[in-house]
């Protein structure tokens, strides 16, 4: 059976449907859990594509009434939390904050006032060896990100790819240290169906980091990043392909930032 675990709610105000509405899709297709990992909120205004501090206990509260109307399916809770170099003390603090089932890194900000998959700062990527150096500093943001060890794990990795913009030739050297941090720190790795309905039409990650990551023992699990009820469980029948056509067995489920190993189906959806 396999589980959801990057869904968002609409108090990132971006996201549509309630947190039950989710759970309800959830539990009709069959998953096992379903988790909501938000946007983490900041100590202080950031940017307008989060929750306020003060409307934590809300989306506490919100999750538990989902698990309440979808029991006895477990409803786990979240955040995905944006790595910042330099604010890392916050994610520690996030950290202790709610009992959190688990959390997932993220890398969005180059800078603090450039989100890069971002369309408002779309003209950022033109010029030349502009696409190489995003890159290059995109993915030494993610290994620091995966490096914090703060992380269960770490989300959407070659989101720099979303608009298209891709160096020429082989991409594996921008992943090998981010692999190798995974598997350094223990950390898991997501697929993230999403990529197919954006511009690059692709899931992340690319097949080669998988193949990588599979090699070097790192987890994997099979998410959304659903922003919308409909979206929850979306092409998991090609992320399940992806996963076991590089080796993938195996994927994890979280309780409490405890990790239990559990096969992966070997085929979605399940037959009646
Ligand atoms: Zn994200
Ligand atoms: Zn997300």
């Amino acid at each position: 059976m396999l589980t959801d675990y990057h869904t968002h709610t609409p108090l990132c105000r971006h996201a549509q449907g309630a947190p039950e509405q989710y759970a309800r899709r959830a539990r009709d297709l069959g998953l096992a859990e379903v988790g909501f990992a938000d946007h983490n909120p900041m100590p202080s205004a950031f940017d307008d594509w989060r929750m306020d501090l003060s409307e934590l206990p809300r989306y506490v509260d919100w999750v538990a009434e989902a698990r309440e109307v979808v029991a006895p399916l477990p409803v786990r809770i979240s955040l995905e939390c944006d790595f910042l170099e330099g604010r890392e003390g916050w994610l520690h603090e996030t950290a202790e904050l709610v009992e959190w089932d688990y959390l997932i890194g993220s890398v969005h900000y180059l800078t603090e006032d450039w989100a890069l998959d971002d369309p408002r700062h779309l003209s950022r990527w033109t010029g030349q060896g502009t696409v190489e150096e995003i890159w290059a500093r995109y993915w030494s943001l993610y290994e620091k990100c995966v490096r914090t060890g703060c992380f269960d794990f770490c989300a959407h990795p070659d989101l720099a790819k979303k608009f298209g913009f891709r160096p020429a030739g082989d991409l594996r050297p921008y992943y090998e240290p981010v692999i190798s941090a995974l598997a350094g720190t223990g950390t898991a790795v997501e697929i993230n169906t999403a990529g197919l309905h954006k511009e690059v039409r692709e899931m992340y990650p690319a097949p080669d980091f998988l193949r990588m990551a599979r090699e070097a023992g790192v987890a994997v699990v099979i998410n959304s990043d659903a922003h919308a009820p409909e979206e929850v469980g979306r092409d998991f029948a090609a992320a399940l392909e992806l996963a076991r056509s590089v080796g993938y067995r195996e994927t994890l489920r979280f309780c409490k930032r405890r990790r239990e190993v559990v096969p992966l189906p070997e085929t979605w959806p399940l037959p009646l």
